[in-house]
């Protein structure tokens, strides 16, 4: 029996354990992953407003934050595969056969990027359907690409391969993007970016790589394709709250709903980091929410 298990090890869960270990609280980290970090992984750009943190990207925040864990106690297992969360009676079953308990548990599975669900998103995913404008701009230079969401991510990518190819379309739903005026500026004066509004790629085509998008326009009688060689999807993020589904309050866009000590609608189950900020998802926000989760549980176990 663990005094506490956390579920996820970005900076949430990370900062959590580091903070459980200082309070002498036992615990186990569990990360479906291979390396832990989450989000961090994925950010390519430099890190700024992380107060006191700056970093050149998030693997170097990341490894900094791995070196701090070796100074402490807790057990942190990776590439574990989640059969069932019992929230109530606080235990998790793993598919390897492991059932393990605990006094408290932290949900801190963070977000995961949204998908469309169309035909070749997932087929072509690394081939020519890319995760980051930034990290594979050199990539993408001199080639056709098209930019799918309305957003300020989406604006941002468009901009940035707008630097490097030489067309770059932009397909979003609204009648107006949402990205900030700035962006949208910007974007419709560029003398290779085209907006498609009221706009839906419908089909992502290619035998080995991305050749083409099929694309249905509110003011086309029927969907055409174009020949790109890049497609970037940024439709925003969801909460993975997958494991505990059903068991825990959630607000109306699926985020786990928590109290200022960050504990759910179950008691001694707590949720932090972005899969419960719905808001203001940030490192800082991440790390902050790890600390008072770990402090309540503690105070609430005498330690
Ligand atoms: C491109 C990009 C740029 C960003 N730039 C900034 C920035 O400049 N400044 C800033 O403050 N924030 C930035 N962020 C946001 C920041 O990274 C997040 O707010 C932060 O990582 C949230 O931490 P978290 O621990 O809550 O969630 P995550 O980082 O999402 O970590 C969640 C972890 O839980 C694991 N997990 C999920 N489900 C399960 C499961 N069922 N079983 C086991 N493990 C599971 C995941 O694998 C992951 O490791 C950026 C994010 C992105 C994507």
């Amino acid at each position: 029996m663990h005094d506490v298990l956390i579920i996820g090890a970005g900076p949430a869960g990370l900062s959590a354990a580091l903070w459980c270990d200082k309070l002498g609280l036992d615990t186990l980290v569990l990360e479906q992953k291979k390396e832990v970090g989450g989000q961090l992984l994925s950010i390519h750009n430099a890190i700024d407003d992380y107060p006191g943190g700056r970093a050149a990207h998030g693997r170097e925040l990341r490894d900094r934050l791995v070196e701090e864990t070796k100074n402490s106690d807790f057990d942190l297992w990776t590439r574990v595969e989640i059969e069932s969360v019992d929230v109530k009676a606080k235990r998790v079953k793993l598919k390897s056969g492991e059932d393990l308990p605990a006094i408290a548990m932290i949900i801190a599975t963070g977000l995961r990027r949204r998908k469309l669900g169309i035909p070749g998103e997932t087929e072509l995913a690394g081939r020519g359907v890319i995760e980051s404008a930034t990290k594979e701009r050199n990539a993408l230079a001199g080639k056709d690409v098209c930019v799918i969401g309305g957003g300020d991510a989406a604006a941002e990518n468009a901009l940035l391969l707008g630097e490097v190819c030489p067309t770059v379309t932009l397909v979003h739903r609204g009648k107006k993007l949402s990205a900030r005026r700035e962006f949208s500026e910007q974007l419709h004066t560029h003398h290779c970016v085209t907006v498609f509004p009221e706009s839906r790629v419908v089909r992502i085509i290619g035998e080995n790589h991305v050749e083409a998008v099929e694309i249905e326009r509110a003011q086309a009688i029927k969907p055409f394709q174009m020949a790109v060689q890049g497609v970037v999807v940024r439709i925003g993020f969801e909460p993975n709250t997958g494991c505990v589904v059903g068991q825990l309050k959630v607000d109306a866009r699926g985020y786990l709903t928590v109290d200022s000590q960050q504990e759910t609608s179950v008691s001694n189950v707590f949720a932090i980091g972005d899969v419960a900020n719905p808001l203001a998802p940030t490192i800082a926000g991440a790390v902050g929410a790890g600390a008072t989760a770990a402090k309540v549980i503690a105070s609430r176990l005498g330690k």
